[in-house]
This record gives structure tokens, sequence and C-alpha cells, in this order.
């Protein structure tokens, strides 16, 4: 397996990060030259550690690349009312362009209102149904905040220098966060799109004809060898945690190039991450995006790239 693993080309998610991430940087210093700082507001409800640790990074990202930001924490039990209240002053103010709402809420938060109240020239996560109907009626990208993940996607492609005109894409997976913002953003690129979803029949001979096989499913391991065209890109989104060993040795056997690293952060941490591809899948894949480290690492760059873009569109208005 080493052999023909290593055949396939890895689409180094966190070099391209990086990348992006020095551009960011760049065009903060523009802005700066020209009187002002991006600025970001990132709103925390509650203790849910996961997101205390995404948070903590787009914070740190922000203080690194030079974009002033703030973050306000609720408390679990705060209303809907009282969001939309701290939304609102958000919108107000000059010195904030974007503002992320952390997601998950707490049940009782009325999620959808509260995203739909955040002024769409701020929405840097591109959740507002007016950034999402942009995206869908092509509008130029540079005038576009699209969501962070899926432009990600189009970045590693692009800068890889992966043929999206004409090629077969296949996406399986429909959420509005992954799946339907990946498939506007292929087809504007002019790809074929096809978009699978639980009901889908006979998914494996859709997936086989895919140029582009764009897995955001939330299943460890889903996409499996037989299900992969020979040569194709195959872009993991999912990140899933394995804890047990059985699973562990299916995913990770003796002879995979990676076995022994993993073993040793699984035997440490009592987990690993992998996405929803079968690592084992990867080996009949022309190029992939291996988890960690491929489109998670872009999330966050997107995220200040449409911070930056926020600030710069808001003031060109
Ligand atoms: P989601 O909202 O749960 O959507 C999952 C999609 O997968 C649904 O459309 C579902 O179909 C489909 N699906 C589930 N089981 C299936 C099956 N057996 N066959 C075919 N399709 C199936 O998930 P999401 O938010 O898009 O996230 C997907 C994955 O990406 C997760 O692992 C998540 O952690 C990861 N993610 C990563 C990033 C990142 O930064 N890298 C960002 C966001 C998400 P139905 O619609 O029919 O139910």
């Amino acid at each position: 397996m080493q052999s023909v693993l290593s055949a396939a080309r890895v689409l180094d998610g966190i070099a391209i990060a990086a990348e992006i991430k020095s551009e960011v940087a760049r065009d903060v210093e523009t802005t700066r030259r020209a009187g002002y700082t991006p600025g970001l507001a990132v709103v925390l409800v509650g203790e849910n550690p996961a997101s205390q640790i995404y948070v903590r990074s787009k914070v740190k990202t922000c203080g690194e690349l030079g974009i002033f930001s703030e973050m306000h924490t609720p408390p679990a039990g705060v209303t809907t009312e009282e969001l939309l209240a701290l939304v609102h002053s958000l919108n107000t103010r000059d010195d904030i362009d974007g503002i992320l709402i952390q997601l998950p809420l707490p049940e009782h938060v009325d999620t959808n209102r509260l995203l739909e109240a955040v002024v769409p020239e701020k929405d840097v996560d591109g959740f507002h149904p007016i950034n999402a109907g942009r995206l869908l009626s092509a509008a130029p990208m540079d005038t576009v905040l699209a969501p962070c993940t899926p432009a990600g996607i189009m970045e590693i492609l692009k800068r890889s220098q992966i043929p999206i005109s004409g090629a077969n894409a296949v996406i399986v997976g429909r959420s509005n966060i992954v799946g339907k913002p990946i498939a506007a953003m292929l087809i504007n690129a002019s790809a074929t799109v096809t978009v699978c979803h639980s009901r889908t029949r006979d998914l494996p001979k859709i997936t086989r004809e895919a140029d582009i096989l764009v897995a955001a499913i939330g299943r460890a391991g889903f996409v499996h060898r037989d299900m992969v065209k020979p040569g194709s890109t195959v872009v993991d989104v999912g990140i899933n945690r394995l804890t047990g060993e059985a699973e562990f040795s299916r995913f990770f056997p003796p002879d995979h190039p990676d076995h022994l690293t993993r073993r040793e952060a699984f035997a440490r941490r009592g987990s690993t991450v992998i996405g929803d591809v079968d690592p084992a899948a990867f080996a009949v894949a022309g190029a992939y995006t291996p988890v960690p480290g491929g489109v998670g690492a872009l999330t966050i760059a997107m995220l200040m790239s449409n911070t930056v873009k926020a600030a710069r569109l808001r003031r060109a208005r």
C-alpha cells in the first residue's frame, strides 16, 4: 500500500493556509496605511469546550495577522432577545467589520433569527441568506462573503492547479455550511456537479464517476476505495474522532504508512482524528486532502480573509 499511497499527491492545507494568511497580513498592512484596521467580533455563548478552543484559535490568528478582535462571552442562559441586542450594537459599530457567532448555540436560542440579524456586510461566516443568494447568483467572488470551509476547498483546488472547468464533481453531503455552498462554487467554476445525500441511490456508482470527489458527511472513513475513480482528486472535509481499538486497527493497520505516528498519538490521547474517507481510498486517488492538515487548516485562514474583505467592501460603498 505504501508505494501506491505515495503516488497520490497530498494537497497540503497547512502550507496553503500559511500562504493565504501571509497575503491577509499584507492586506491588513494596506488597510492600515489607508487609515483603518479590520476588526472581528466573536460571540461565544456558554462554555462548550470545543467552541472555546475554536474561538481562542480564531482570536489568536487575528492577533498574528494584525486584525483587531474582541470576544463577547454571554452565559449559556442568555436569551435570544439579549443576543439580538448584542448583534444590533455590533452591527452599528464602525470599528467592527466582521461578526462571528460561534455555533452551536444553546437549544433555547433561535439560531436562524440570530444569524439573519447580522447585517450581510459583516457576515464573515457567509451564512446570511443574502450572501448565500449572492453566491448562488454567481456574483464575483471578490465581492461575496462566502462560507469559509467551502471557500477554503476552492483555494486548495485552484492553488494546486486541479482542473475544475468541465470536471465531473460529486459532493457527498448537502448541508448549508459545506455541501450546498461548495456545489454553488463548483458550478460557478464550470464543473458539472452532482450532490448526493443519505437518500441517494447507488452512491458508489455516482462517486466512481467523480473527477473531484468532496466528502462532507460526518462519518468516519465512509468513502471506501471502491467508491473512488482512479486518479481523481478527493477532498475530505470530515472531522471525526476515532476512539475504539477495532476501528483504529481497521483504518490504520500495521502496513499503513502513518501507522506508527497514529498509534503513538492514539496511545497518548486515547483518540485520533480521521476524515470521511477511508485512508486506504486515498491510494486510488491522484490527489487528496489529508485529515488532519487538509481542508480544516483553511477554515480560519478564510475567516481572516473574509474579515479583511468585509472591511474593504464596506468602505468601498
Ligand atoms: P451535516 O450537516 O451533518 O451533513 C451531513 C450530510 O451528509 C447530510 O447532507 C447527509 O444527508 C449526508 N449523509 C449522511 N449519511 C450519509 C450516507 N450514509 N450517505 C450519503 N450521505 C450521507 O454535516 P456538515 O456540517 O456538512 O459536516 C460534514 C463533515 O464535515 C463533518 O465531519 C464535520 O465535522 C466536517 N466539517 C469540517 C469543517 C472543517 O473546517 N474542515 C467544517 C465544517 C464541517 P441528509 O441531508 O440526507 O441527511
